[in-house]
């Protein structure tokens, strides 16, 4: 182990320079050095470690091992393509996985056909029932006015 003293060059982080530099030991305390004078700049400041040893302890990852693909988490929303989406209309089939586009939620994906007729897509608002192989019904008539009693 090197012994530091005043005088001596020790690796230390420039907070002038940004960069891990050769500096010279201005004062010790105890056996770590407290002020040095940065060989580059000039500058005289506290010590700070190298910066390099907190990423260098690290062990660089291999580049060979693959990440592992996660599972997309539970509650997320596939990215809808809009490019491959459907419009939704209630008389509409629609397949599982299917991008679709509901006017008012937006896009979403069919995540499950709970029945011929129902389907659960799960928007970016959240998961929605809709209906779908719905011959249009006729809308119903405006409300009848009521009598002025
Ligand atoms: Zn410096």
């Amino acid at each position: 182990m090197v012994s530091l003293a005043p005088g001596v060059d020790v690796e230390g982080y420039c907070s002038r320079c940004k960069m891990d530099l050769m500096h010279v030991v201005v004062a010790m305390v105890g056996t770590r050095p407290r002020r040095v004078r940065c060989r580059t700049c000039g500058s005289e400041h506290f010590y700070h470690p190298p910066q390099r040893l907190k990423t260098a302890a690290r062990p660089a990852l291999r580049p060979a091992r693959r990440a592992r693909r996660q599972p997309a988490p539970v509650g997320l929303v596939l990215e809808p393509d809009p490019a491959v989406s459907r419009s939704y209309c209630p008389d509409g089939d629609f397949r599982e996985g299917e991008v679709l586009h509901h006017f008012k939620f937006g896009y979403g994906v069919v995540e499950r056909r709970l029945s011929d007729g129902k389907i659960e897509v799960r928007f970016t608002s959240g998961p929605r029932l809709l209906v779908m192989n719905q011959i249009a019904a006729p809308e119903p008539a405006g409300q009848p006015s009521g009598a002025d009693a």
